[in-house]
């Protein structure tokens, strides 16, 4: 028989009064895998971690973790019995403890001595470059930092299964890589699913194995990163997974939507250069032409400026399988 998923979602519907914030979600996360939840806000993101840690009640449908029913049977398994690892973005700090010892406490809680345990907890801060705030208290630290260490916590908590909502809200770009990076090679390491609540594409697509689109309490889609970028179910889908544009396809076939990276200035093609950005490490044009208007994304700075006539190819397409209007 197949191992049990880490976490398997069925038919899940959550309501808030009168308001559903969740219709019918069925999802399953393996072992040591990263699915992404991406959606705007108000999709039902946080609903559903929300419903998987126990803090909201289902009104239908089951939650089981590692092969146990925890909701959807007479009795919900209470929030601190579910084996999980939760990252919120309330991400609550006890104010009078020191950051080594609030990273040190989920090694205490499992039996493990202090100097021990606080050796675990500087070896966590020290992988996460937050070693210096070891001697801190919440009331010394930033948001940002706050939030560093309740992910430092969270790590250190080994758990079958992380729930993140948007984790890294308050930290800056260049150090949001790195945290990125180093909390999926930790939860890889120690073989836990992770559920990670975000509405940025870039960050969904680039720390995921496979991506949830959510909308208005509905699964869209559910699939790679590669899947959901380069063939979207609908419009919506697309516009949430990164740019994309429309235009008649050049044979006669329809509409057909186009990622920026899909085509190249210089070609058959005619356009006029309608806007151009600079983007740092590559630059967009928007250029408009008989096909439509599309956004042309190529490495470098800008090499046309704005009413430049210009030649253009089409390298890829994808007809839209829904409605484009
Ligand atoms: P997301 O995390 O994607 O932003 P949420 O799960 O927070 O979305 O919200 C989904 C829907 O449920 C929204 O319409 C939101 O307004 C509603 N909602 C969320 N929490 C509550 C609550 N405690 N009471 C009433 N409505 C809520």
């Amino acid at each position: 028989m197949p191992a049990e998923p880490a976490l398997e979602v069925r038919d899940l519907v959550v309501a808030y009064g009168r308001t559903t914030a969740l219709c019918g979600v069925s999802l399953s996360v393996g072992t040591a895998e990263v699915l992404a939840l991406l959606g705007p806000s108000g999709s039902g993101k946080s609903t559903l971690l929300q419903a998987v840690a126990g803090f909201v009640v289902p009104s239908a449908g089951t939650v089981r973790l590692g092969g146990t029913t925890v909701a959807g049977n007479c009795r919900p398994v209470p929030p601190e019995r579910r084996d999980l690892g939760v990252v919120f973005q309330n991400y609550a700090l006890w104010p009078h403890l020191s950051a080594l010892d609030t990273v040190a406490y989920p090694a205490r809680r499992r039996g493990v001595g202090r100097p021990q345990a606080r050796s675990e907890a500087r070896a966590i801060l020290e992988r996460l470059r937050i070693a210096h705030l070891a001697d801190r208290k919440p009331a010394e630290l930033s948001g940002g930092e706050q939030q560093r260490v309740g992910l430092a916590r969270a790590l250190a908590r080994r758990p079958a299964v992380y729930l993140f909502d948007e984790p890294t809200a308050h930290l800056d770009t260049h150090v949001r890589g790195v945290f990125l990076a180093e909390l999926v090679a930790r939860q890889r390491e120690a073989g836990a699913a992770a559920v990670y609540a975000t509405h940025d594409a870039e960050e969904a697509l680039g720390l995921a194995d496979r991506v949830a689109l959510l909308s208005e309490g509905r699964l869209l889609q559910i699939g790679t990163p590669q899947q959901v970028y380069d063939e979207p179910v609908d419009l919506f889908a697309a516009r949430l997974t990164g740019p994309a544009s429309l235009i008649d396809a050049p044979d006669g076939g329809g509409t057909v939507l186009v990622r920026p990276g899909w085509a190249r200035l210089g070609g058959p093609l005619e356009a006029e250069v309608r806007a151009v950005w600079f983007r740092g490490p590559h630059s967009d044009h928007l250029v408009a032409g008989p096909l439509g208007e599309l956004l042309v994304r190529e490495p470098g700075p800008p090499r046309h400026p704005v009413g430049a006539r210009v030649g253009w190819t089409l390298l890829r397409s994808w007809p839209l399988p829904g409605p484009t209007g």
